[in-house]
C-alpha cells in the first residue's frame, strides 16, 4: 500500500529538535508550510535509515516492561522483516510476559533479560542498532534502563504513547497511530519493502493492532487502520485463529480469578467511576499467573454511565500496587496516571503504581476523585 494523500503520514523527528506536538494536529489538517517541513523530513529521515539498513547490521528490538500484545507482536513483526533483509537480529524483552502471547512465529528467538542475562548482555553490546518500540522513555524497561543509556549503539524509536523522549536518533512518534504495529506495517512501506511482508509479520503485527484497538472498538482505530489489517489478512495473517489464542485460551482459575475482582468492584456514581482491587493473597488462591488479570479493568467501562475504571494489583514480591486505568470520552487518564501514580500511556489507557499499602492507595485514589470531580461530572457517560 502507498502512503497517499490521505494516509496519515509517519511523524518522525530528528533528534533534538523540539516540536510542539500540537502542531501536528496542525500538520494534518493541511498546514501547507508545516506539511512541506515534516514531508522533508520524512523524505530526509526515509533516506537516512533506508541507507543505515543497506548493509547487514547486529540488530536489538526492545519492548516495554510487561510486554503486552502490542510490544511483542510488534517486536517479532519487525524482527521477522530485519531478518529477511539479512540482518543478525534478537528481540530482548525486559522480563516474562503472558503465555497466550508465546504462539507468535519466532517466539522462540525471545531473549529475557531476567532469565537470560549473559546473552541478552552480550547482544546488547554487540549492538549497532537498537530498535525500541512501543515505549516513550528508556524507564519503561525497568532493569534494561541503564545498559541502555550507556550504549554506543544507534536508536530507532517507533512508539505511538504520548511525551516521547528524546533519546533516539531516529523517532518514529505517532501519538494519533492505533497501535505500534500499525506503525511497524508503515515503517516497512516506508522501507519500500511492502511486498516483502509474509504470513510470519502479517500474523505478528495482526495480534498487536487487534489487541491495542480493543479488537478494533477504540476511537484509535481508523479507515487507515483497517486497511492496515486487510492488507495483513491478505498476506496471511489467520484472524480468526488469533482472535481465539488470545481471547479464548483462559484456564478454568483464570475465570475464578476474573470472578473474585468482579465480586471486589466498587462503584461510584457520583464520580462516574468503578474500581477493582485484588490482593496478593486473592491472586494466589486463584494460582495467578502473568497475563491472567489482562482486560479486567474493562469491565468496569460496560457499566452504563461509568467513564473511568481503575483496577488495583498487589505486588507483594516487587513492594507494589500495580494500577490500570481507562477512561472513555475526554477525561485523560494519561495525565491522571503521570500525576498522581508516576505513570501515564495514553489519553483512554494507562498505568502506574504505588508503593504504599492497598488500604493506603485506595485512600489516596478516592482523595484524587474529589480533587477530579468537576472534571469527571463535566463528561457526560
Ligand atoms: P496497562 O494498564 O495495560 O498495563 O497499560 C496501559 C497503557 O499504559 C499501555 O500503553 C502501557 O504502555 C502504559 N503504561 C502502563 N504502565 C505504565 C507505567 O508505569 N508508566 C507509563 N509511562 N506507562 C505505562
Ligand atoms: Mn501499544
Amino acid at each position: 500500500m502507498e502512503n497517499g494523500a490521505n494516509t496519515h503520514i509517519l511523524w518522525m523527528k530528528p533528534r533534538g529538535l523540539i516540536v510542539d506536538l500540537s502542531t501536528i494536529n496542525n500538520f494534518q489538517n493541511g498546514n501547507t508550510l508545516l506539511n512541506r517541513i515534516f514531508a522533508g523530513m520524512n523524505f530526509e529521515l526515509q533516506q537516512a535509515v533506508r541507507k543505515l539498513l543497506s548493509e547487514p547490521q547486529k540488530i536489538v528490538i526492545i519492548p516495554h516492561k510487561n510486554p503486552d500484545g502490542d510490544a511483542i507482536g510488534s517486536t517479532l513483526g519487525l524482527w521477522h522483516y530485519l531478518i529477511l533483509k539479512g540482518h543478525q537480529a534478537t528481540v530482548v524483552v525486559p522480563n516474562d510476559y503472558p503465555k497466550f502471547l508465546k504462539w507468535m512465529p519466532g517466539n522462540e528467538q525471545i531473549l529475557n533479560f531476567e532469565r537470560q542475562n549473559t546473552q541478552a548482555r552480550e547482544k546488547l553490546t554487540e549492538a549497532d542498532i537498537i530498535f525500541t518500540l512501543d515505549f516513550n522513555h528508556l524507564g519503561r524497561t525497568g532493569q534494561m534502563e541503564s545498559i541502555l543509556e550507556q550504549s554506543t549503539a544507534r536508536f530507532i524509536m517507533i512508539d505511538h504513547h504520548q511525551a516521547p523522549a528524546d533519546y533516539a536518533e531516529f523517532m518514529f512518534s505517532d501519538v494519533h497511530k492505533s497501535s505500534t504495529c500499525e506503525m511497524v506495517y508503515d515503517f516497512i512501506q516506508l522501507m519500500q519493502d511492502g511486498s516483502l511482508v509474509n504470513s510470519d509479520m502479517a500474523n505478528c503485527l495482526y495480534t498487536g493492532i487487534m489487541t491495542d484497538t480493543g479488537s478494533f472498538k477504540y476511537p484509535s482505530t481508523t479507515s487507515m487502520t483497517h486497511r492496515v489489517v486487510a492488507d495483513l489478512i491478505d498476506k496471511g495473517a489467520e484472524s480468526t485463529k488469533i482472535h481465539h489464542k488470545i481471547y479464548d485460551t483462559n484456564s478454568p482459575s483464570q475465570l475464578h480469578l476474573l470472578g473474585c475482582a468482579l465480586n471486589n468492584m466498587v462503584i461510584l456514581e457520583e464520580f462516574k467511576t468503578a474500581y477493582i482491587t485484588l490482593s496478593q493473597e486473592e491472586l494466589d488462591t486463584f494460582k495467578h499467573e502473568k497475563g491472567d488479570t489482562e482486560g479486567f479493568v474493562n469491565y468496569g467501562l460496560t457499566l452504563d454511565g461509568i467513564i473511568f475504571a481503575v483496577i488495583f494489583i498487589e505486588n507483594r514480591e516487587e513492594g507494589i500496587i500495580k494500577i490500570s486505568l481507562r477512561s472513555v470520552g475526554d477525561f485523560s487518564v494519561n495525565e491522571f496516571a503521570r500525576k498522581y501514580f508516576e505513570g501515564g500511556g495514553h489519553t483512554n489507557a494507562a498505568g502506574g503504581k504505588s508503593d504504599v499499602s492497598m488500604e493506603e492507595t485506595i485512600n489516596r485514589f478516592l482523595k484524587y476523585l474529589e480533587e477530579n470531580r468537576a472534571t469527571l461530572s463535566a463528561i457526560s457517560g
